[in-house]
């Protein structure tokens, strides 16, 4: 954890050489370019719950996204239709996207799918999740494209981010 005045470049917070992105605000946050990111400031950045993590170039951020969703599905008791039927999907779908190959309607069907679910829960546990899901959908871009012509542009698929281990 560190403390760090509102108006600090995000740049001297966290090092982005050598970075292809940057989550803002945790894991209901934001993917963002790491070009973009280095124009931000904590206060011009929408930092959620606070959490940075910087993805190196050498990692995939649909992969990343990928596992992160798989977790967010599971943080609910299901009680409400976007988390019983709606996250699952949107998070197996994402495991699609994260996987190179044919991946016929995955994409659109996952922008449709967030759009579903957005504002429909008890809580905002959806739409956090949503909004990870359409930041990924925009940084990645490019990855997506890549990933649908059958190929990875990330060297090195291991886990980065943490999330805790599924019993
Ligand atoms: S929307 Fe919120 S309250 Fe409803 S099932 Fe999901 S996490 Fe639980």
């Amino acid at each position: 954890m560190t403390e760090a005045p509102f108006g600090l470049p995000l740049h001297r917070l966290l090092p982005l050489d050598g970075m292809s992105a940057v989550l803002l605000g945790g894991y209901h946050g934001t993917w963002v370019p790491a070009t973009e990111a280095t124009q931000l400031t904590l206060d011009s950045a929408s930092l959620g719950a606070g959490v940075l993590a910087a993805l190196p170039a050498d990692r995939c951020g649909l992969t990343e996204t990928a596992r992160v969703l798989r977790y967010l599905a599971l943080q609910s008791a299901g009680q409400c239709g976007p988390c019983l039927n709606g996250l699952p999907r949107i998070a197996a779908a994402f495991t699609t996207l994260a996987n190179p190959g044919p991946q016929g309607s995955t994409r659109t069907d996952v922008a449709r799918w967030a759009g579903l679910v957005e504002g429909r829960g008890a809580c905002h546990h959806p739409d956090g999740t949503v909004r990870l899901v359409r930041s990924a959908l925009t940084t990645f871009a490019a990855e997506l494209d890549a990933h649908a012509s059958g190929f990875c542009t990330a060297p090195d698929r291991t886990p980065l981010l943490p999330v805790p281990q599924e019993t």
